[in-house]
């Protein structure tokens, strides 16, 4: 049983394992790479949830079990070479990985507003990761590129990367007009948030990923009909 560090942070609702791991590093005065070498595991076995790993660090942040299963099911767990879970759903990997990161950028300066570490408050959800998810809930702001990386290793080192847009951050140079969710947005949130049971629509019959799909196509085609 390895011993929880004496500097932790809790994870907010539906942070991602990238994201948390950043914060615990920066946190504890270093950075994704070098905290990872200190727990004994690579950043990258990190980011390929290597159980191991991911154990490791579990323990060291002191998360439960509970937690850390919240946590994962909104990173996305591989399951084979091309598909994810993520909310005990099965997705297409590309839905959930992106080289663009997206967030809510009035979310994010409400974590850093008026604190002198901003950097260790500042946290990226795992449905900002999702494809078809456009929106924040609570600002009504729509999701907008935050950084992009092919690279894995770059694009999920979220200190350093939110290092780099922190003044734009902060100068409102993401902000953007807002805008009320659809049904469709609201039927979404519910979905991710609180599974297929909630649902109470004919769609709850559906999977949700192929849902998505199809509400992106039938858009599509009512945007052509009225345009
Ligand atoms: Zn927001």
């Amino acid at each position: 049983m390895l011993r929880k560090l004496a500097l932790t942070v809790e994870p907010v609702d539906r942070e991602t394992l990238p994201s948390l791991f950043s914060r615990m590093a920066i946190l504890n005065g270093t950075d994704a790479a070098n905290f990872a070498l200190d727990l004994g595991t690579t950043f990258r076995r990190i980011l390929e949830q290597d159980e191991e790993a991911v154990a490791i660090f579990a323990e060291r942040a002191g998360l439960s079990a509970t937690q850390l299963a919240e946590m994962l099911s909104w990173t996305g767990e591989r399951i084979g070479d091309v598909r994810m879970r993520f909310r005990q759903e099965v997705f297409v990997s590309r839905a959930l990985r992106n080289p663009i990161i997206r967030g809510c950028p009035l979310c994010m300066r409400e974590h850093a507003a008026d604190q002198p570490h901003p950097l260790r408050h500042i946290a990226l959800r795992g449905d900002w990761l999702c494809r078809g998810v456009d929106i924040c809930h609570q600002h009504h702001h729509p999701l907008v590129p935050l950084w992009s990386s092919s690279r894995p290793i770059e694009r999920d080192d979220i200190g350093a990367r939110l290092a780099e847009i922190l003044p734009d951050l902060r100068a409102g140079s993401f902000d953007r007009m807002c805008f009320d969710p659809t049904d469709y947005d609201l039927w979404l949130d519910k979905r991710l948030s609180q599974g297929i049971a909630a649902d109470k629509t004919w769609l709850a019959s559906q999977p949700v990923f192929p849902t998505i799909t199809l509400c992106e196509f039938i858009g599509a085609a009512l945007l052509r009909t009225q345009g």
